[in-house]
């Protein structure tokens, strides 16, 4: 079967990104796993942070508001952004980075402003006095809606006529004088552009397909639920972070997720959670916040990918028809619309003014060629 475009993996970048082509161009959609979202798409905090990633991060987030909050006419029946807010709390020793953190933070979320120990404890009752000196309060962090935004994105793909296949492990394409010739146990499709969405697997994928890979380096992040304390109401908390990043913890539901914030090397592969990591965040958890922790309710674990510069890889390789949407690291959630639209122009062969051209530039993968 012929197609203009073949997307490989279907999380959050390819999902997005073969919406935006469906509109015009025949896309086929090939995912691994049963269920799309399976790896690093489902396992995220879904928190929407202006405030967080380097420069070409904080474009792309601000970039995506526009769709999160008005996505096109039939994407989702429920809203995407739910108000929450985040706080950065610092004890007496790393004070000196409340001002460091409110003056990198402003220039995009203007309201941002730095708060007393009284101001955090009104805000988190259960932190202990003795622990929090001050921090800052980003007043525009939200919830993202991941499942509404995924499905969203993977029903429009369907209704504007995009082939998903999923239970579908594609290795070794082969680039002929058209363009790429793809097999699979049971199938195959030709086409003359190859999108690797393939997340933690994209060097891999890059590899077998005779594309030198970029250097992208998925590392293992850390997630749990407990119980917060007893007859404490946490529903309204902010997301609770370390000023330096060394763990965090946010309402979910009734309960509290926690995560030690790591970043341990890894293999790509189906990630899980392990002991020292919890105990590590358990224990960094309790000396801020009075709270018991005695039952982990569920734990888990999920690769973030990162380009050695931690901007993430996007443009056509010097191999014709291989396009890269990889190395999304922390942020493939937030950043998914607005890469997703300039991913898509730039494979039309459009110019594409939601971003600065800078941006542009800094996510190409010629950067990694000499
Ligand atoms: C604990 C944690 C917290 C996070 N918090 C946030 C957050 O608050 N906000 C935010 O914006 N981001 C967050 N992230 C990051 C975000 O989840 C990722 O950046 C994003 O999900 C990456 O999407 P992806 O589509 O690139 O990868 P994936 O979702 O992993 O998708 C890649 C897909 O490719 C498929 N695949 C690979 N190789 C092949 C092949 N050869 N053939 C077929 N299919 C293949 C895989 O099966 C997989 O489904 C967090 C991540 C973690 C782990």
């Amino acid at each position: 079967m012929d197609y203009d475009v073949v997307v490989v993996g279907a999380g959050m970048a390819g999902a997005s990104v073969a919406f935006e082509l469906a509109t015009d161009r025949r896309v086929l959609l090939l995912e691994r796993e049963t269920h799309p979202g399976y790896h690093t798409t489902g396992r995220s905090a879904a928190v929407y942070l202006k405030s967080y990633g380097n420069g070409v991060i904080r474009a792309l987030t601000a970039a995506s508001e526009a769709f999160f909050r008005r996505p096109p006419e039939g994407f989702t029946e429920t809203a995407l952004l739910h108000p929450r807010t985040a706080l950065l709390i610092a004890r007496a020793d790393q004070a000196h980075r409340v001002h460091e953190e409110l003056a990198a933070m402003r220039p995009f979320v203007h309201d941002a402003r730095a708060l007393t120990q009284d101001e955090i404890l009104a805000m988190v009752p259960s932190l202990r006095r003795d622990y929090v000196a001050g921090g800052v309060l980003d007043p525009q962090a939200e919830d993202m809606d991941v499942h509404a935004i995924l499905q969203g994105y993977l029903t429009g793909f369907k209704r504007r006529g995009g082939t998903l296949q999923t239970d579908t492990d594609l290795h070794a394409p082969r680039r002929t004088h058209t363009g790429w010739s793809i097999e699979w146990a049971g199938g195959a499709a030709r086409a003359p552009v190859l999108v690797n969405a393939a997340g933690a697997w994209a060097d891999m994928f890059a590899s077998s397909a005779g594309v030198r890979p970029v250097g992208l380096q998925p590392k293992r992040r850390t997630a749990f639920i407990v119980d917060g304390p007893p007859d404490v109401d946490v529903m309204h908390w902010p997301v609770v972070s370390d000023i330096d990043e060394q763990f965090y913890f946010r309402p979910d539901g009734g309960r509290l997720f926690c995560s030690p914030a790591d970043e341990t090397p890894s293999e790509p592969c189906d990630a899980q959670p392990e002991e020292i990591d919890i105990a590590i965040a358990a224990d960094r958890v309790m000396k801020a916040l009075d709270v018991e922790i005695r039952t982990i309710r569920r734990s888990w674990a999920g690769l973030r990918t990162f380009a050695p510069d931690r901007t993430p890889v996007v443009g056509f390789d010097a191999v014709q028809g291989f396009f890269w949407l990889a190395g999304q690291g922390g942020y493939g959630i937030q950043t998914a619309p607005a890469m997703a639209v300039l991913a898509a122009a730039s494979i039309r062969g459009e110019a594409n003014d939601l971003v600065a051209r800078s941006v542009v530039e800094a996510m190409s993968p010629a950067r990694f060629r000499p």
